[in-house]
C-alpha cells in the first residue's frame, strides 16, 4: 500500500498545466490568471478629490479664513484654471484638484455665502488621493492566481478588457453500471439512480474545471468502449465504479485495450479503494470506486488537486485546517481515514455512521476529518486535521 502523498505524486506527474487562453474581462472571475500582467496607467491618473467640497491652498486652511468661489472642478470635467491665494474651487469626489490647491475642505466644514466660504471647523487631514495612490504604472497582478471578483475589479481599474487565463481543464465524466439511471428516470426494481457523476460534476465546475457527463456505461465491453470513444477531446476521463476485481469490474480491462498504460495504486486511505490511473491518448484516465462516499471522498483528495495542477495553481495536496473534537476518537488502523465530520466554529463532531455509501450523513457534513494511519486515541478537545468542502 502506498500513502495518500505517493498516489497524488503518481497522479501529479500526469498531469501538467494547460495552455493560455485570453477571455473577456467578464469572463475572467474563478480563472487563473495565467502570466502577470502590468498597469499601464496610475490610478487615480490625477490628484482626485476624496470628498465634496472646496480646494484650497494648504497653508490658508485656518478656522474663519475666507475665499472667493473661482470656479468647479466636478468628477470628468477638470478646472482648467489655478487656484490663487484667497481663491477657492468648488469641487466633488473624484474630481482632479485643480493646479495650486493642495487641500480640500470638506462642505460640511464650510458656510458659504454667493461666491464666498469660511472654515467653520479646525482642519486636519487633506482629503485628497494622490496621483497613483492605488496603483501606478507597472505595478503587477502576479500570476497565477486564482481571479476573484476583487481581482477583477482591479483589473478592470487597470484598463484590462481580456485576460490571459489557463484553459478550463475539460472533465469526461464517466458513471459505470447495469444498475444505474439517471435523476429523473424511473429505475427498475434492481436499479438505483446514478449519484457520484451529479456529486463530482459540481465539485469539478466549483474547482474551475468544465466537467462532461457522459451517458452511464453498461457493464460490457461494448458500451465501456463507445462511452470512452464519447470521452475524446478530455483533459482528464474519471471514470466511476467498476474497477474492482468483480467479474462486471471491466473498466480497467476496456481502458487497457484501448490504449491506456494501467497502473494501479493500492493507497492506505478509507474510503476508497485501490485507484486507477494512466494516460490514456492525450488525456489523463483516473478510475474511482464506486461507492458515493468513497467516490467523493477521492474527488475532493485526489481530483481536486489535479484540477489546481491542470490549472497551474501548482502541485499541491487539498489544504487541510485544525478543529478541537467534540468528542474521543478510537485509535486509527493502517490506512488514513477521512471521516464525514460537521465544522462548527473551531468544535468538529465526527458523525457515528461512517458507511461509505451513505450519502445523506456526506450531505450533512462539512468537512472531512483526517486520522493519519495508525494515530493514537484521541481526547475530546484534542486538535484533528480536516478538509473543509
Ligand atoms: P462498483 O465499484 O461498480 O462495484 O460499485 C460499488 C457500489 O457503488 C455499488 O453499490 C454501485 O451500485 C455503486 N455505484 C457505482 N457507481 C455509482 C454511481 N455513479 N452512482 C451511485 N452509485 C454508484
Ligand atoms: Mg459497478
Amino acid at each position: 500500500m502506498i500513502s495518500v502523498d505517493e498516489a497524488l505524486g503518481h497522479l501529479f506527474s500526469l498531469t501538467s498545466p494547460l495552455e493560455v487562453e485570453t477571455v473577456p474581462l467578464i469572463e475572467a472571475a474563478g480563472r487563473v490568471l495565467a502570466q502577470p500582467v502590468r498597469a499601464g496607467r496610475n490610478q487615480p491618473p490625477f490628484s482626485a478629490s476624496a470628498m465634496d467640497g472646496y480646494a484650497i491652498i494648504g497653508d490658508e486652511a485656518d478656522l474663519h479664513a475666507q475665499f472667493k468661489v473661482i470656479g468647479e472642478s466636478a468628477a470628468g470635467h477638470g478646472f482648467d484654471g489655478t487656484v490663487k491665494p484667497g481663491t477657492t474651487v468648488r469641487i466633488f469626489t473624484g474630481a482632479p484638484v485643480p493646479e495650486g490647491a493642495t487641500h480640500v475642505v470638506i462642505q460640511e466644514d464650510v458656510e458659504r455665502r454667493g461666491d464666498l466660504i469660511t472654515i467653520t471647523a479646525p482642519q486636519d487631514g487633506h482629503n485628497i488621493r494622490a496621483l497613483g495612490n492605488d496603483f501606478r504604472v507597472g505595478d503587477a497582478v502576479d500570476a497565477p492566481c486564482l481571479l476573484s471578483p476583487e481581482d477583477v475589479a482591479l483589473l478592470a481599474a487597470m484598463n484590462f478588457a481580456e485576460v490571459p487565463v489557463t484553459r478550463r481543464p475539460v472533465v469526461a465524466l464517466i458513471s459505470t453500471g447495469d444498475e444505474l439511471v439517471m435523476p429523473g428516470e424511473t429505475p427498475g426494481p434492481d436499479q438505483i439512480i446514478a449519484s457520484n457523476t451529479f456529486g463530482l460534476h459540481a465539485l469539478l465546475s466549483k474547482l474551475g474545471a468544465e466537467p462532461r457527463l457522459l451517458p452511464i456505461a453498461r457493464d460490457n465491453r461494448d458500451s465501456l468502449e463507445t462511452t470512452f470513444k464519447l470521452a475524446e477531446g478530455a483533459d482528464l476521463i474519471v471514470t466511476i465504479g467498476g474497477a474492482s476485481v468483480g467479474d462486471h469490474d471491466l473498466v480497467g480491462d476496456v481502458a487497457e485495450a484501448m490504449g491506456m498504460e494501467r497502473a494501479f495504486y493500492k493507497i492506505a486511505m478509507r474510503p476508497g479503494k485501490p485507484l486507477m490511473a494512466g494516460r490514456m491518448g492525450d488525456a489523463v484516465m483516473v478510475g474511482l470506486p464506486g461507492n458515493p462516499v468513497s467516490a467523493m471522498v477521492c474527488g475532493h483528495i485526489f481530483l481536486a488537486p489535479m484540477i489546481r495542477a491542470f490549472l497551474g495553481l501548482g502541485t499541491a495536496p487539498t489544504p487541510a485546517r485544525t478543529a478541537r473534537l467534540t468528542r474521543a476518537m478510537g485509535p486509527n488502523g493502517p490506512r488514513q481515514h477521512y471521516q464525514r465530520a460537521l465544522v462548527d466554529g473551531n468544535a468538529i463532531t465526527v458523525f457515528n455512521r461512517q458507511d461509505s455509501s451513505l450519502l445523506s450523513v456526506l450531505s450533512r457534513a462539512n468537512a472531512l476529518a483526517i486520522s493519519p494511519p495508525h494515530a493514537e486515541e484521541m481526547p475530546e478537545g484534542s486538535d484533528i486535521a480536516y478538509i473543509p468542502f
